[in-house]
């Protein structure tokens, strides 16, 4: 309510109010009858709302500005009471004490914890998802681990049939999300024929509020293990750089792809990185992983997408489509890329990878 008032506020100025304007009227909002019980609740999330907002507006300002790199940033918008909540509190609104956890005007909770707590959290926030469940979620400072990777290197090729590939040869296969996924469209059919604000609609929302948690705490745990493994095994690690929002707009495979969660994958892979000391590497999307022999450096050229196995006419070896793509990944992401120009076709295979990107080698490997 109190983000929500302070929007329309700040959509009624000429100006964004900013928020030192914002947190006054907010102390005098209190005083009305309307927004009374606001008292009631500890005033730190109340102000961390306004914080939030603050934040949303300058990145907005900023990326109308151009100072932003990246996806163009949408002014801040209303927020709905079904959709998740959640309050902020900060060092003056909460403590933990032993299991315990003490938020200002709640008083204790006794959490269900799923790991203990690696250093004294500077914040916690309380978030209710949209199927009403309830998390804390505390900021922690991390020093980093060092373990020794078995791998120099490795170089994967993310998918949609087998999630991700490596340069070694060892696959992941993404969770089969088809049956939550079949369900979920059925519950929408349902809802869309449901009368607006009835009970019933409201029963059919919760359900598949519920359904869409169990494919996301699905996805997020075979991403978790699957990064953390990769991160563990080696010292460095490369990603092909992809157009994820480009694919999305594809109809047919948005519904696999976004399941997925590259994005996701990439986000976790790189955080745990550098709690390892390992190196990350992306490259460049345009770099033709696909269309290069892995072992001698021949360019065959595109492929369609239904061949999966490629036997190289240059040095006869035989390779797994998506197994040589991430070879190449490996083999670009490390500076051993073997250089296009060299033995493709005439005049068809320019490179178009930044040079600061990688350092190409053209030496031909011999067999
Ligand atoms: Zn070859």
């Amino acid at each position: 309510m109190v983000w929500n008032d302070a929007l329309a506020l700040s959509k009624a100025s000429k100006k964004y109010p900013g928020y030192n304007a914002l947190s006054g009227v907010l102390t005098l909002t209190k005083k009305t009858e309307a927004r009374e019980w606001l008292k009631d609740v500890s005033s730190v999330p109340l102000q961390q709302a306004l914080k939030n907002l603050d934040t949303a507006y300058k990145s907005f300002f900023d990326s109308c500005k151009g100072k932003r790199k990246g996806k163009k940033v949408k002014p801040p918008r209303f927020k709905k009471k079904t959709n998740a909540q959640s309050a902020t509190f900060t060092k003056n609104g909460f403590s933990v004490q032993g299991e315990q956890v003490y938020l200002a005007k709640i008083g204790n909770l006794n959490p269900i914890w799923s790991r203990d707590l690696p250093s004294d959290p500077s914040s916690v926030t309380v978030i209710k998802d949209a199927a009403n469940r309830y998390f804390l979620s505390f900021v922690v400072e991390v020093e980093p681990v060092s373990i020794a990777a078995k791998n120099q290197s490795v170089g994967i090729d993310l998918g949609i049939k087998t999630f991700a590939f490596m340069s070694n040869g060892e696959k992941a296969q993404s969770p089969n999300y088809s049956k939550h996924d079949r369900k979920v469209r059925k519950l929408q059919r349902k809802l869309a024929k449901q009368v607006k604000g009835s009970n019933r609609r409201h029963k059919t929302r919760l359900r598949i509020a519920k359904k869409h948690n169990r494919i996301a705490d699905t996805r997020k745990d075979f991403l978790h293990k699957l990064s953390t493994k990769v991160v563990r095994e080696n010292q460095s690690i490369i990603l092909e750089d992809l157009n994820v929002s480009g694919m999305v707009k594809n109809r047919k495979l948005s519904r696999a792809i976004s399941l997925q969660g590259w994005r996701e994958f990439r986000v976790l892979v790189e955080a745990k990185s550098e709690k390892f000391g390992r190196q990350f590497t992306v490259i460049s999307r345009w770099e033709p992983t696909s269309q290069i022999c892995s072992d001698c450096g021949f360019r065959w050229g595109k492929l369609d997408l239904k061949v999966r196995t490629v036997t190289c006419v240059s040095c006869g070896s035989e390779h797994d489509r998506d197994e040589n793509a991430a070879k190449n990944i490996e083999q670009v992401g490390t500076g051993h890329g073997h250089d296009s120009k060299w033995t493709g076709r005439a005049g068809k295979t320019t490179s178009v990878a930044q040079p600061v990107e990688l350092s190409r080698i053209t030496v031909l490997k011999q067999r």
